[in-house]
Parts: structure tokens; C-alpha cells; sequence
């Protein structure tokens, strides 16, 4: 159908509260309908009546607000297109810094088509399927719905997001098979669910099966992985991993639930509480942490009689079903020992690795959105006559916010080369110290990319919803890369304690 076409005067006639248009960007809106329910009040929008409200809409309001009423637009101005830029699911941005360089023309050593192919095709969903779920869920607390995880389950979306390995040849996530798969489409993944900025959703949709299902494919017996890892992958089934008690958080060592043999071998009878477990409220597999008689064993345990979970409030949304689990007389099949029996802390900290690299991967692009979000702003709003970026000190935190940012990608992107080309158990050995020495530096600079996009947004950075939306989820949130999966003063020092295996008989 052809766009109708009028001309600013026609325009400037429909400057009433009976027949109310404006112009944003070239394109003409009715909004006679939507001025008494604007969220902001009418009276604001009556200085614009019949007018080109462009910079006013844009210094008020993100452009999501245009997508979502774009049943008031009724034409466009004659001669005249559209000069800003609308994001369509899928899209890389253009703003400086805001993708990885590789995505803006830049060469790679690392990256190939078939990873530019993936990422297009996980943000296309990401921006179709999940993010259009997500703020309506983080408002209410609502977990991801069986539908929702089927989805992801068929695009292989879930098998993307546990890495390289047999699976990726039943799902072949977003067509790529499982020759090509590496740990860099991986890496894509959860930078590109981190890039959604509904950080609590985005935790929902599978962050216990990333730090779950590895200890099931990685060291559980052959049925368990033939039963598991499909029900898993597939969406049908969740799973998450319980090691942390109120007891013992950085110190795994002192963990205190209990498996105990019954009389004919063949069972644990396990006791014992588990805290802040991420999807634990609505998963069907507990990857456990106990003690038995032969000290840490990780037990896969399947939710039924005696396994209670409850809500945990924290900071973010209950989508992530934090969990707070109660195990009484929990009956277990032997079978169900994850590695060997009195081994399990070598299983857990097997798993770390992975785990904390995947935290590094979403931390570093949630910055990075930050960074996108504070260009956009301080290019756009005028303050005392002036845009933001005419200002030295805020072009000067643009460019700690960026420095910081492109390190630690440079530095990830080594890392991820390093897990494409060392067998996993070289990697538990030569990048555990590395990867806690990245996970250190990359959640340290995000308290300084959200101090610093905190005062560039202003009274914004500090508001839910509206133009600083990603800027308070980041700085409301920003913690929980801190403190899962290690700690920063836990990573600082394993770090250097790693290192100092290797110290040569040297002096000064
Ligand atoms: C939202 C959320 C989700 C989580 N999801 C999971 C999950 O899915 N599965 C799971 O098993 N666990 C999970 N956890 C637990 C998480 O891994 C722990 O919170 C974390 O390991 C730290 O343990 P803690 O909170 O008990 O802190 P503690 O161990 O009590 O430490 C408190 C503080 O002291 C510091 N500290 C401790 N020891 C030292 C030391 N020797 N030197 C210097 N400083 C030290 C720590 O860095 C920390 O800052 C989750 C936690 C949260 C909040």
C-alpha cells in the first residue's frame, strides 16, 4: 500500500485535542486517540501540536516507544524521508564501540562467517522471541514458560548456550552443524542474552542449565547423558547446579549436606539445604553437591519426594527462580554419582572454568550496551546549550568506559581461542587462573562503566523504565557478576596463587 504524503501546513490544521498530529522524524502521526492516556500527561504534548515534535519525542522518550505505536502513523511528509535510523531485530548498530570491532569491518584472527552468520541469527530471535517476553515476566516475576523454553530448545538456542560437544549435531543451533560449532558461537550467545538488558530473564532462560549440564555430559555415566542432556536441550526439562549453602559460599570445601548409603547400597539418603540456586525454583534436575563417606560428591538429584524449593528475593526480578532448597530424606539412585564417589570437588572445580568464562562473556557485552546507551544519550540530549559530548569530562568517561571495554573483549576473545584449541581438562589446568584473573578485571570495570554511565544519564540513570531503562538495570545489577561464580577478591587470589605455581627460581 502507498504511504499517504501531506505537507506541514496540512499538518499544523490537526492542532487539536479533536484532531491532534505530529511529526517525528519526517513521518506524521495521529495520536488524537492516545493524548489523554500519554504516560507522561497530556499537557506536555500540547506545545506540539501540528508541529515537528522530532527532537522533543527524542530527548524524552527511547525509540521503542515509536515501535510500539506505530498504528497512530498515518503517512510521512511529502518529499521528505526519514533520516533516523530504526533498529530491526537483527541489526548490528553502528554506534562507535558498541559491537565488538570484528562486526564493524574490522579484521579477526578469530571470528569467520559462520559466526557473523550466528550472530545475526541469535539476535534476531533474541529481539523476536524473548526480549518482547521479557519486561512484561521481569515486571511480574514470572519464570519463562514451558512454550518459550521449547523454542529455544528447537532453534537450539539451549545446546548453543552449553558449547561445543555431540549434541550440537542433533540441534544444530541456528544452522550451524556441528563441525563448525566452537566455543566462539557460544561466547555469542551469551553476550548477545546479556545485550537484551532484562538481566533476570535472561538468567531465567537457562543460566542453571549452563552451570548444570556440564557435570552431567562432562562426567555422568552413559544413560544419564542419553536421558538428560536431550530432555535438557530440548526445553523440556531444566536444570540447575546446587553447591552453595548458607554455610559455604566461597569456601565449597565446607559444604554440609549429606548422602548417606542405605543398608543395601543402592541408594543415598541425602539431607541438607541449598541457597541462591539460579533456576532452582523451576527445575526437575538438582546437579548436587554433598558430602558422603567419602567426602565432596556432586549427585544428580531429580525433584520429587523430600526436595522443596522456595523464592528467594534478591536484587533482580524472581525470573531467575532464586532458589532457597530443602532436602529431607531425599532417596538418590547410586547411579546418579557425577564423576566418583568422595570426587565431586574436582568436578566442581572442573565446571568453574566454563562457567566463570560465560559470566565474563555476558558482563563484558552488558557493558558494552552500557557504553552503546551512553554514546546515544550524551550525542543527543542538550544541556545548557550544548550536547553532552561537547563537554570534555563526559567525552573523558566515554573513553574509560570504552578503553576498559575493548581490553577485556580483547582479552576474551584470547581466552575463548585458548578453550577452541585445549582439551577441556588443559583448560581446567593452564586457564584457571587466567580466566579468574578476566573475571576479576571485567566485573571490576563494570562498577566503573556504571558509575560513570550513571552520571552521565543523570536522574535517568537512576529510573526504571524510560531513556535510562539499561542504564538502572546495570547498575542495580551489575553485583551479581561480582559474586557468582567466584568472588572478586576469590578470583583476584586464585589468580595469583595460579601464577605462583609457575614462579621460576628468579630474583631480583
Ligand atoms: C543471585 C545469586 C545466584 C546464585 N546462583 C548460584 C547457583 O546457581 N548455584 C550455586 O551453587 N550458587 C549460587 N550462588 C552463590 C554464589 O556462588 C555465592 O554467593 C558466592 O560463591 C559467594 O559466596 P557467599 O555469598 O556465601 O559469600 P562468602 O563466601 O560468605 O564471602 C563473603 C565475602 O567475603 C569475601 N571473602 C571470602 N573469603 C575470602 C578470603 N579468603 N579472602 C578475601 N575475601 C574473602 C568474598 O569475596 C565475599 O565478597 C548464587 C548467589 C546469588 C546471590
Amino acid at each position: 500500500m502507498a504511504t499517504k504524503t501531506f505537507s506541514m501546513e496540512e499538518v499544523a490544521k490537526h492542532n487539536t485535542k479533536e484532531s491532534f498530529w505530529l511529526v517525528v522524524d519526517n513521518e506524521v502521526y495521529d495520536i488524537t486517540k492516545f493524548v489523554d492516556v500519554h504516560p507522561g500527561g497530556s499537557q506536555i504534548l500540547y506545545a506540539h501540536a501540528g508541529k515537528d515534535a522530532t527532537e522533543i519525542f527524542y530527548g524524552l522518550h527511547r525509540q521503542e516507544v515509536l515501535l510500539k505505536y506505530k498504528r497512530f502513523k498515518i503517512g510521512k511528509i511529502e518529499g521528505a524521508e526519514p533520516q533516523i535510523s530504526i533498529h530491526q531485530p537483527g541489526d548490528l548498530s553502528a554506534v562507535p564501540y558498541s559491537e565488538p570491532s570484528f562486526w564493524l569491518g574490522y579484521k579477526s584472527p578469530y571470528y569467520k562467517e559462520s559466526h557473523e552468520k550466528f550472530r545475526t541469527a541469535v539476535r534476531k530471535f533474541i529481539e523476536e522471541e524473548i526480549k518482547p517476553i521479557a519486561a512484561a515476566s521481569e515486571e511480574a516475576g514470572k519464570s519463562p514458560s514451558n512454550e518459550l523454553y521449547a523454542k529455544m530448545g528447537a532453534a537450539g538456542f539451549l545446546a548453543a548456550r552449553v558449547g561445543p560437544g555431540p549434541w550440537i549435531k542433533a540441534f544444530t543451533p541456528f544452522g550451524v552443524g556441528v563441525e563448525e560449532f566452537d566455543y566462539f558461537h557460544e561466547q555469542i550467545a551469551h553476550e548477545e542474552l546479556a545485550k537484551m538488558s532484562y538481566p533476570s530473564f535472561a538468567d531465567g532462560v537457562g543460566a542453571g542449565m549452563v552451570i548444570g549440564l556440564p557435570p552431567v555430559f562432562n562426567f555422568g555415566p552413559d544413560w544419564m547423558k542419553k536421558k538428560i542432556v536431550p530432555e535438557v536441550l530440548s526445553g523440556q526439562k531444566r536444570i540447575c547446579l546446587a553447591i552453595t549453602e548458607p554455610f559455604a559460599g566461597s569456601d565449597v570445601a565446607n559444604i554440609q549436606a549429606t548422602a548417606v548409603r542405605t543398608e543395601d547400597g543402592k541408594h543415598f539418603i541425602v539431607n541438607g539445604v541449598k541457597k541462591w540456586i539460579t533456576n532452582g525454583t523451576f527445575s526437575d534436575y538438582f546437579s548436587t553437591a554433598v558430602r558422603t563417606d567419602k567426602g565432596i560428591t556432586m549427585l544428580l538429584i531429580e525433584r520429587g519426594e523430600g526436595v522443596e524449593t522456595e523464592q528467594i528475593k534478591t536484587s533482580y526480578s524472581s525470573c531467575a527462580g532464586t532458589a532457597y532448597i530443602t532436602f529431607t530424606n531425599v532417596k538418590v539412585p547410586v547411579e546418579n554419582i557425577l564423576g566418583k564417589d568422595g570426587k565431586g570437588f574436582q568436578v566442581i572445580m572442573y565446571n568453574f572454568n566454563h562457567e566463570r568464562w560465560s559470566i565474563i562473556a555476558a558482563v563484558i557485552s552488558s557493558n558494552r550496551l552500557v557504553l552503546e546507551e551512553c554514546i546515544k544519550w550524551a550525542n543527543q540530549r542538550v544541556v545548557f546549550g550544548k550536547k553532552l559530548t561537547s563537554q570534555a569530562i563526559i567525552r573523558f568517561k566515554i573513553a574509560n568506559m570504552a578503553a576498559k571495554i575493548e581490553s577485556c573483549q580483547h582479552w576474551v576473545d584470547n581466552m575463548t581461542y585458548q578453550m577452541t584449541k585445549m582439551k577441556y581438562s588443559e583448560q581446567a589446568i593452564k586457564l584457571a587462573g587466567p580466566i579468574a584473573l578476566l573475571k576479576f578485571m571485567s566485573t571490576r570495570v563494570s562498577t566503573d562503566v556504571s558509575d560513570d554511565a550513571c552520571q552521565i544519564l543523570g536522574g535517568r540513570g537512576i529510573t526504571k523504565g524510560g531513556m535510562g531503562r539499561v542504564i538502572e538495570a546495570h547498575q542495580r545489577t551489575f553485583k551479581y557478576g561480582s559474586i557468582l561464580g567466584g568472588s572478586e577478591e576469590i578470583m583476584a587470589d586464585l589468580a595469583v596463587r595460579q601464577a605462583m605455581r609457575s614462579m621460576p627460581n628468579s630474583r631480583l
